[in-house]
């Protein structure tokens, strides 16, 4: 075992690879080739396409990705519900950008992950897969998340150098890109998420400002509610009430910390909803209102759930059209915040994975993942998603993971 001072000092060297890993070299050969997930029409069946697996320049890293997620984002890509972005018709499409790998190999003078830690290859790592410019004056205030030169991964297939997106093979991480490393006692399964959904929630709830002994509701038991459910009690809420209409769903809420599970079958309208939050909070709302759900009209109820001076965190609409009317008298009355987080800076998923560890005996992470799917079948896994989030009116946690293994 070579201590890792010098397996750093030897990785500045740039002859790292033989020392790591004795069976890279047929994987350096010229011909290694590797799949990626092309769609030529939205709503159809995906193609697996073979590209030439590239060399990283200096400062790159290649992943090699275990896993890969299938978020709510990704359906709505996948119907065509984000044409303005993706175009009409797609051109060779390729997406996916929750996931997590091995390093297959360091581009020169790659020697550290974004905390300083030594890394070599063969290390389970998880990254950000979007490219804050960190010159400009939102990086510099720290809301990397919101930086409008903000670079994304190519979407057209065949665009060097190819791996640009989660599902495929690899990941080819550019130069200057935010790594952490997955810690050891994190699955892959439950490291997934960390990059898109974990990380928003404990960004978005820490720029809402939630604090110990704080009451916070949050509205929709999906994916990134049931992890803003586990993170509000990690942060110290006090109090935690969760609203969805699906039983199961419900259940899991409680499973990830929720003190109060309220089923929309049984409090029927918005006012029964908004009385319900208000005789759990002695009549005064929550501090913190979150929507995890993605459909409008929860956001005015969601607005009248919060105490004078509290806060609403807007997460869940991601795709166009999701308006909403409400009297901005009644805001300013009730002096509310309203705080809205896409993305998140960079720091958010070192701290979503200390979570992860620091909780793992603590919530049922596994329960998010409901199936797995060989990268082969990602036809399969976005149908069965589709389902479970549309026809199977969420009976079921919707998200699919891809596993790259065969
Ligand atoms: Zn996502
Ligand atoms: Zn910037």
């Amino acid at each position: 075992m070579i201590p890792a001072p010098v397996l750093s000092r030897l990785a500045l060297l740039g002859n790292e690879h033989t020392l790591y890993d004795p069976d890279h070299d047929e994987l350096r050969e010229a011909s290694m080739k590797g799949r990626v997930a092309v769609l030529p029409a939205y709503g159809g069946k995906f193609e697996l396409r073979e590209y030439q697996v590239p060399d990283p320049e200096p400062g790159a890293i290649l992943v090699k990705l275990t896993r890969a997620g299938v978020c709510g984002s990704d359906l709505h890509i996948w119907r065509g519900e984000m044409k303005e972005i993706y175009g009409s018709p797609p051109r060779d499409l390729t997406f996916g950008h929750e996931m997590c790998g091995r390093v297959e190999r360091l581009g020169a003078g790659v020697s550290v992950d974004s905390t300083g830690q030594p890394l070599r290859e063969g290390d389970r790592v998880t990254f950000l897969y979007f490219f804050p410019c960190g010159r400009c004056p939102v990086c510099l205030r720290d809301e990397m998340g919101s930086c409008p030169r903000k670079a994304r991964a190519n979407r057209v297939a065949g665009t060097a150098p190819y791996f640009n997106n989660a599902y495929g093979d690899y990941y080819y991480l550019r130069p200057g890109g935010f790594i952490f490393h997955i810690p050891d006692e994190v699955s892959d399964d439950v490291a997934t998420p960390a990059n898109c959904a974990l990380a928003q929630v404990l960004y978005g709830l820490t720029r809402a400002g939630l604090r110990q002994g704080d009451t916070a509701v949050i509205q929709g038991a999906g994916g990134l509610g049931l992890n803003a459910v586990a993170v509000a009690r990690d942060m110290g809420a006090d109090r935690i009430i969760v609203l969805d209409r699906v039983a199961s769903r419900l259940e899991l809420a409680r499973a990830f910390g929720a003190d109060h599970a309220l089923s929309l079958a049984d409090l029927t309208t918005p006012e029964r909803r908004i009385q319900a939050v208000m005789d759990l909070t002695g009549g005064f709302g929550a501090d913190v209102v979150a929507d995890f759900v993605g459909y409008p009209d929860v956001v005015p109820e969601g607005l009248k759930m919060l105490r004078g001076g509290g806060c609403y965190l807007e997460v869940g609409s991601i795709a166009p059209g999701n308006v909403f009317s409400y009297d901005a008298t009644a805001l300013v009355r009730g002096n509310a915040r309203l705080v809205a987080t896409s993305n998140y800076s960079p720091w958010a998923l070192a701290q979503a994975l200390a979570f992860l560890r620091r909780n793992r005996a603590r919530f049922p992470f596994e329960r998010l993942v409901s199936h797995v799917f060989p990268l082969a079948q990602i036809s399969d896994a976005f149908q069965e998603a589709d389902w479970m989030q549309r026809d199977g009116a969420g009976l079921r946690i919707s998200r699919a993971a891809l596993s790259m293994a065969t």
